[in-house]
């Protein structure tokens, strides 16, 4: 039996068993080498397996076409916000924002530290609990880039159409909560970032899949660890990279292939998903905070029908063994976070708790 419980955590979240014992052993001991993952050199043979592996495997999972590169940087996601703009919009450019979220808030708050932005569209008329149309988009007349993320872990909202920018703008997603959680296409982005804590690994090391072509071009002089061309060409081994960051990056990767790839990942992701909000949907007690046709498959947002229920659910769910259900302050109520790693089984277990708890406190609810 598993000593460990369901942990419903935004990030860092639930990682693989597999993985996770993996680990354990290469902690102590990794390729026989008589060394731990955490103690060989960045410019060693082992690393050197390690390292080409992670890229061979993310590349093969998300079929990334040959003309991107592929970095592991420092920094998790919020270094992306700055290094993004700093390499790309110059001080009298513009470069267009979807707001749909306090993530991309905090991304538009740098770009404009370093050039004009154009909010092209915004859900925050209503706390974020949608994702824009397409139709909704007022793209400036010649953005640099559009910047999206894709699906909004505190919010519980997830794109189902990607946007296309205008021109000859490239379009940048912050997928950091669902990269590799279902299919992706990236010949439709020049860029594509996420920091790992929530579906690839540990936190701060983010992955970084950039057209090659964006490479060439300067808007400024940056410190070099700032540039992104620095890194390809290093092959992320400018400096010290985030060693175990990368080597547990390509252990889920492998994981993820092992188990069926993006579309099995999506199959499941759909499953355990819909096993909650089945439960939302055919009931008067619980509500979802989420519009239904931007619902994220990854963060599940929820109320019940008071505060004081809310706070008690939390802590009788904790008291049984589900952790991390507590929302984020800006939405209230509770949030489950079901990524790639989290088993099925746990969503049917809260499903049947949550149905205990409603029995017992139908009656007394405050509405
Ligand atoms: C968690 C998260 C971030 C921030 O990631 P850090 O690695 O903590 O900087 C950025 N964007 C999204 C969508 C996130 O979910």
């Amino acid at each position: 039996m598993s000593d460990r419980i369901y942990n419903f955590s935004a990030g860092p979240a639930v990682l693989p068993e597999p993985v996770l014992q993996q680990a354990r052993q290469d902690i102590w001991n990794i390729d026989s080498s008589g060394i731990g993952i955490l103690e060989h050199s960045h410019r060693g043979k082992v690393f050197d397996r390690v390292i080409q592996e992670a890229e061979n495997d993310c590349r093969q999972l998300g079929n990334i076409p040959d003309n991107y590169r592929v970095l592991f940087l420092q920094g998790g996601a919020s270094t992306q916000f700055f290094m993004l703009p700093a390499n790309f919009l110059a001080e009298d450019a513009t470069a267009d924002y979807i707001n749909t979220g306090a993530w991309t808030k905090k991304a538009i708050k740098e770009a404009q530290l370093y050039g004009k932005v154009n909010v092209a569209a915004s859900s925050e008329d209503e706390n974020f609990s949608y994702i824009p149309g397409l139709d909704q988009i007022n793209w400036s007349a010649n953005p640099v880039y559009a910047h999206m993320a894709s699906n909004n872990t505190i919010f519980g909202t997830q794109y189902r159409q990607i946007p296309t920018p205008p021109g000859d703008a490239f379009l940048v997603c912050d997928a950091s909560s669902d990269i590799f959680s279902e299919p992706i296409d990236f010949s439709r982005y020049g860029m594509v970032y996420a920091g790992a804590q929530k579906n690839l690994g540990p936190s701060g090391v983010a992955l970084v899949i950039i057209r090659e072509d964006l490479l060439d071009r300067k808007v400024r002089t940056l410190p070099t660890m700032l540039r992104y061309a620095i890194h390809a060409e290093k092959g992320s081994r400018y400096n010290t990279p985030p060693a175990f960051g990368i080597y547990i990056m390509g252990l889920v990767f492998k994981w993820i292939l092992d188990n069926g790839g993006l579309e099995a990942m999506q199959q499941r992701n759909n499953a355990k998903a819909g096993v909650l909000y089945e439960l939302l949907d055919s009931s008067s007690f619980w509500t979802t905070t989420a519009r239904q046709d931007s619902r994220s498959m990854m963060n599940v947002c929820f109320r019940a029908p008071s505060e004081e229920l809310e706070k008690q659910f939390i802590k009788e769910a904790g008291e049984n063994g589900f952790s991390g259900l507590k929302g984020h302050r800006s939405v209230g109520g509770m949030r489950a976070s079901i990524y790639n790693a989290f088993p099925e089984a746990g969503c049917q277990a809260l499903t049947q708790f949550m149905k205990e708890f409603q029995a017992v406190h139908e009656g007394t609810a405050a509405i």
